[in-house]
């Protein structure tokens, strides 16, 4: 049986800078692999020109450069959303989309296989768990889209590159933008998570910005209290939903575990900490949390808090019989927040609905 090979998109330049050297390879190399793997986009060894066909030959016993497998593909009817349903090794699903508006390139990732965090309206939580993901399969799908990226140019409908030389490479549109809010809780894998932000951070690859890399999570304090101790600069989305205890435990089964007076509380602590505003993300579904006086309860309750709230008005999900709340509900929840609370609010755009591409409800993922 042939030994596993270390998948290097799950490696840090430091990691890969001590192969090389056990290798017994100088470690001027390392750069060039490095800028061939995330620069240059290289998914084979023998593609890696810049370094020397020994050295590929011997990475290549020991390594392999796993991307991901796309099972399904979907475009939206606009052409500005694509959603990639991915075939793990293991046979298990995940979900990438790629998003596309006001001149800004977005990718959605997920962090694991499925999710154990139950939220009733949500298309994940409803298939339950499967397992985390590794540092490389996180790293593979932001890979995958930069790969699109590079190939076509987006722009209403898809138009292959013109040519494929590399001063085109250069030029392909780059991907700039992370939100890990598809599949999974990331703060429940929090270490492989923040290995993959690492490596799609450094300077050499993709390098993308701190800030324009966004964790969401449904509110495990001991990773929000994490991310404030260690002063990570990337930013943070809560899924509040609802501001009552009850309303949100009836939502979000795990605010039984992490109550809602806690949760606020390490907000405070991680905003003050760090004097960095969080995101709150709001589904709004019709009848249970879109009221005018349910809006107050929130703004009331970030009192104190450096927020923006962002509503998504619900993508019905086949699990759950709740509906998205209409336009003008949605309007006046806002204009409550922003007129009567100076909160900074956006209703996001509900992209991508026609292939069930709404972030977080990655509908049809099978574990
Ligand atoms: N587990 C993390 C990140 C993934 S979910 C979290 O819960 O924050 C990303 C976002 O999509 C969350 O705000 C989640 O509440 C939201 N979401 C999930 N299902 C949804 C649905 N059916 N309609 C609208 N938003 C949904
Ligand atoms: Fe998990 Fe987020 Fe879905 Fe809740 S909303 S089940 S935390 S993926």
């Amino acid at each position: 049986m042939p030994t596993q090979r270390t998948n290097l998109y799950g490696m840090t330049r430091a990691e890969l800078a001590q192969a090389v050297s056990l290798l017994g390879e100088r470690p001027v190399h390392v750069r060039k692999i490095w800028r061939s793997l995330y620069v240059d986009g290289v998914t084979d060894f023998a593609q890696m020109e810049t370094i020397p066909t020994a050295l590929r030959t011997k990475l290549s016993e020991t390594f392999e450069i796993a991307g991901s497998t796309v099972a399904q593909e979907m475009h939206s009817s606009d052409g500005l959303t694509r959603k990639y349903a991915l075939k793990l090794a293991d046979g298990r699903l995940i979900e990438t989309v790629l998003m596309r508006y006001k001149g800004r390139t977005t990718v959605c990732l997920s962090s694991q296989a499925g999710c154990a965090m139950g939220c009733v309206f949500c298309a994940t939580g409803q298939g339950g768990f499967g397992r985390n993901l590794e540092a490389g399969e996180i790293v593979a799908q932001a890979m995958l889209v930069n790969q699109v990226l590079r190939e076509t140019s987006m722009t209403g409908t898809a138009r292959l590159a013109e040519t494929s030389s590399p001063s085109a490479h250069r030029r392909h549109e780059r991907l700039r933008n992370v939100v890990l809010m598809g599949m999974g809780e990331p703060l429940q894998n929090y270490d492989t998570v923040m290995r993959a932000m690492d490596i799609l951070r450094d300077e050499a690859g993709l390098a993308l910005a701190a800030q324009r890399i966004s964790v969401s999570t449904v509110g495990v304090i001991p990773g929000i209290i994490r991310l404030a101790d260690e002063a990570r600069p990337i930013q943070l989305a809560v899924s509040l939903h609802a501001a009552t205890q009850e309303e949100r435990a009836a939502l979000v089964p795990v605010a039984k575990k992490w109550p809602l007076a806690d949760l606020m509380e390490a907000c405070r602590y991680y905003t003050q900490k760090l004097e960095r505003r969080i995101f709150f993300e709001w589904a709004l579904i019709k009848g249970a949390n879109d009221t005018p006086t349910q809006a107050r309860a929130v703004g009331n309750l970030l009192r104190g808090i450096e927020a923006q709230v962002n509503l998504i008005p619900l993508n019905p999900t086949t699990g759950y019989s709740g509906a998205p709340t209409d336009d003008t509900a949605a309007r006046a929840f806002q204009a409550v927040l922003m007129d009567e609370f100076k909160i900074p609010v956006t209703i996001r755009e509900r992209r991508g609905v026609d292939i069930g591409a709404g972030c977080g409800q990655l509908a049809g993922a099978k574990k």
